[in-house]
């Protein structure tokens, strides 16, 4: 058979190259979060992409907070951050690094330049500095402090590092090329003074890095070889380039860039996010509705499926936006063999089966899932009350309906054939029973062959069955309006969520655990809530239907 020739995507094409022509002897990448907040599923494409890369070329992948800015980041961002890096399966090993155990050699490397003569302390205001900055037509104008000797920088800087100036007073910057085209290149601010607390180094500095200054130092201290980003820090390499060279490393790091992954009218931005739960439209970062990698985890997705899914999205430099649907069919996919099928009525009807003896109780043999023999069988108690679907019974049936209506027979699935010989109402015209006689002949695994039924329903055995709660999802936003209104808000679903209370599943599911998932037959897969389900209140999320919208390109 001939191999299929997997072509490699431009980020490869870069590494083979740089191996080849010896630019590196190695492979180091890394994933740089800001712990600002919960990561979702973009950022679980630039872990994926970032380890997966180290370990294809037999590298190594770092964790590292870019812990330099210190007004937002929370310890428990840190915590869920680590936790969901480790769950997708990028192993960082003991490669846990933190940005601000950096600032002591930041520091010096802003020494170095200011030395060299390659950066300056200007006292222009934040706005002054924006106005000689120029604009992508017009060059921009020098600094009236950009010619400060050596030395004077050097005792500015240092009085800056000892707190002797305002917050906002002095900046320190690089001094590049004002007339620059790219407006990135105009003599940026590298250090800023600021008062602020950071969460690792407390009160010590009151001098903080840049983000386009610290983040190359970073790279640079770690080894990191490629450094990948996403596409709004292209206009920022040559500036990037500039730090590394300036700085005279021995193997300076590489910047290379991909488009950000979007979700068609999903809400997947931090910012968005945050507002949701800051708002307590959801509740919490691990909201099921959300998609964040908290969330799709409570939700009951599977690392194995998140990777699929990015295996499939692959790596561009153009910005495109992916149907959840793909998502849906990637947990689809992996579940199927997997995870063992289970009947569950959601929205019961009693059916009660008059020829039935009272008070037996029958066990009945099932598969656990037909397409993977290896999860063996088990046992399904059946007797003479069970539940239904409120949808497999109607009075008066529609053309094409095959399950139960009066006069008409189906099979209960791995049971008997049973015929609805009557029904009961209650004073609103509700159906509260389904009356019927089974057909001890037709047992499922007999071979019975005497006639056959159209239609096959699910049932759980009345007194045995667990009640449950059942959790339905739909997009958080209504698509149908779009994800945001005019003044920027987002259009709310107000169906996101469905929760339904009076679910009965069956006996083996009593011992479910947080995370457990099951094929629920006919109705999809589900998965037991990790914070709301208890011994004595099952409570199952729907990750996702049987029903798929979404078809794979061959
Ligand atoms: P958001 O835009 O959602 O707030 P962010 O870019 O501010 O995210 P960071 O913590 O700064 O979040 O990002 C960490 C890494 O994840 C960066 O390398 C960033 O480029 C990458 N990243 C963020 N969003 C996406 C995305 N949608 N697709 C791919 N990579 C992403
Ligand atoms: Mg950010």
């Amino acid at each position: 058979m001939e191999e299929a020739v997997i072509s490699k995507n431009f980020i490869e094409q870069i590494i083979e190259k740089d191996l080849a022509e010896g630019v590196y002897d190695h492979v180091m990448t890394r994933f740089p979060p800001e712990p600002n907040g919960y990561l979702h599923i973009g950022h679980a494409k630039s872990i994926l992409l970032n380890y997966g890369l180290a370990k294809q070329y037999g590298g190594k992948f770092n964790l590292r907070f870019d812990d330099t800015n210190p007004t937002k980041e929370k310890t428990e961002f840190v915590q869920s951050i680590k936790a969901d890096v480790e769950w997708l399966g990028a192993d960082y090993e003991d490669r846990l690094f933190y940005a601000s155990n950096y600032f002591e050699a930041m520091h010096e490397a802003a020494i170095k330049l200011i030395k060299k003569g390659k950066a300056y302390v200007c006292d222009l205001s934040a706005e002054e500095i924006r106005e000689y900055r120029g604009t992508l037509t017009e060059p921009g104008k020098d600094s009236p402090y950009r010619d400060r000797t050596v030395e004077e920088n050097l005792k500015l800087f240092e009085e800056m590092t000892a707190g002797k100036y305002e917050d906002g007073s002095k900046v320190l910057r690089a001094k590049i090329d004002m007339a620059s085209p790219n407006i990135n290149m105009r003599d940026p601010v590298i250090y800023r003074v600021a008062r602020m607390t950071h969460h690792n180094t407390g009160d010590k500095w009151c001098v903080y890095p840049m983000y386009d200054f610290a983040h190359p130092i970073e790279d640079a201290i770690e080894g990191i070889t490629h450094s990948i980003c996403t596409l709004e820090f292209e206009d920022h390499r040559p500036l990037y380039d500039w730090v590394v060279k300036e700085l005279e490393y021995k193997m300076p790091p590489k910047q290379i860039e991909f488009a950000k992954l979007y979700l068609t009218n999903v809400v997947t931005g931090k910012r968005y996010i945050k507002k949701l739960v800051e708002e307590g439209i959801v509740d919490g970062w691990d909201d099921p509705r959300l998609v964040s990698i908290a969330a799709l985890r409570r939700r009951g997705f599977t690392p194995e499926s998140i990777q699929k899914f990015v295996e499939l999205c692959g790596v561009s430099k153009a910005n495109s936006s992916v149907d959840y649907a793909m998502l849906e069919y990637c947990i689809r996919e992996d579940l199927k063999l997997k995870r063992p099928r289970a009947m569950a009525v959601l929205d019961p009807i009693k059916l009660v089966i008059d020829n039935y003896p009272e008070g037996q109780v029958e066990y009945l043999d099932s598969d656990n899932n037909l397409e993977n023999p290896e999860l063996g069988t088990r046992k399904i108690p059946f007797s003479r009350e069970l539940y239904i679907e409120r949808d497999d019974f109607m009075e008066e049936p529609p053309k094409k309906y095959f399950r139960l209506f009066p006069g008409n027979e189906v099979r209960l699935m791995n049971a008997y054939f049973v015929k609805c010989v009557d029904y009961e109402k209650d004073e609103n015209g509700n159906v509260t029973v389904v009356h019927c006689t089974y057909d001890p002949e037709t047992k499922s695994g007999t071979g019975f062959e005497g006639r056959k039924v159209k239609g096959t329903i699910h049932w759980v055995s009345a007194a045995e069955a667990v009640k449950a709660e059942v959790r339905l999802y739909e997009n958080i936003v209504d698509e149908e309006k779009g994800v945001y209104n005019e003044d920027g808000s987002l259009n709310l679903n107000p169906n996101s969520l469905t929760v339904l209370k009076e679910c009965f599943v069956e006996p083996s599911l009593l011992n479910a655990k947080a995370y457990d998932s099951f094929q629920f037959v006919r109705q999809g897969f589900f998965c037991v809530d990790c914070k709301d389900s208890t011994d004595d209140n099952l409570v199952f999320n729907r990750i996702v239907s049987l029903k798929s919208s979404f078809k794979l390109n061959a």
